[in-house]
């Protein structure tokens, strides 16, 4: 098996679960005792977090490509950076690398278009939300029209993401607020719904959502898998 390098830290708990999806993808596809190859360079997320609120995005890129070059000297063929917002600085990343870093857009696009969405609404911090990085990425390489919330509904939504899901507060409270958003994006035409934040299927597993739900972790961790297992072997019973 080839060795995968993850970025994450930001926040830990999606990272964690990128860590136990990686490695039940691994065993699902291998069988026996057999696990993820992996490097992780997990960040102090307080830092990141403040760059992101002061719009120092060329300290974050710097301090991330830095991280990401680690991972390949240390032995990574390929970079998932496990967060959708930082991918804002994907091109900052990618000038310091010799290795492909596996964009999370490039996973949900796939998906959507496979499942032949059109229409998708999208969920995520006010980064992902409102700038350009990630929506155009998926409007140009997957033909994809985006269905976004409201000004006010935004605000909320990226507040319960840094106050709460990164922090391992997950409520009931808050699930309702994000599954009311949902239906409101079904009735404004959303054909599914993109969780773009990394954090959000944590609060959403289990829920009964209104509309299809493309968890961006999950997409991430699916295209992850295909690049690390490229060369693997089928299942085997040792
Ligand atoms: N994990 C989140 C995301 O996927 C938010 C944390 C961050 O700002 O990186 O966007």
């Amino acid at each position: 098996m080839r060795t995968l390098g993850i970025l994450g830290g930001m926040s830990w708990e999606s990272t964690a679960s990128y860590y136990r999806l990686l490695n039940q993808g691994v065993r699902e596809r291998m069988g026996g005792l057999h696990s993820a190859p992996l490097l992780l360079h997990s960040v102090d997320f307080a830092g990141i977090a403040e760059l992101q609120k002061s719009g120092d995005w060329q300290a974050a890129g710097e301090l991330l490509a830095a991280a990401a070059r680690g991972l390949q000297q240390a032995g990574a063929g390929a970079v998932l950076l496990a967060t959708n917002t930082m991918h804002k600085v994907a091109p900052v990343i990618e000038a310091a690398l010799d290795i492909p870093l596996l964009h999370i857009a490039d996973a949900v696009g796939q998906a959507l278009h496979n499942a032949g969405i059109r229409r998708a609404a999208l969920l995520g911090t006010r980064f992902t939300m409102q700038e350009d990085f990630y929506r155009e990425r998926l409007s140009r390489g997957f033909a994809m029209q985006i269905v976004l919330p409201d000004r006010s509904a935004m605000t909320e939504l990226d507040r319960i993401i840094f106050a709460e899901l990164c922090r391992g507060s997950f409520t009931t409270s808050s699930r309702d607020f994000y599954l009311q958003q949902l239906e409101q994006l079904r009735a404004a035409g959303a054909e599914a719904a993109i969780l773009g934040c990394t954090e959000i299927g944590l609060l959403l597993q289990d829920c009964a959502a209104p509309l299809p739900l493309f968890d961006s972790t999950g997409w991430h961790v699916a295209m992850g898998l295909e690049w690390l297992l490229a060369d693997a072997p089928l299942r085997t019973n040792s």
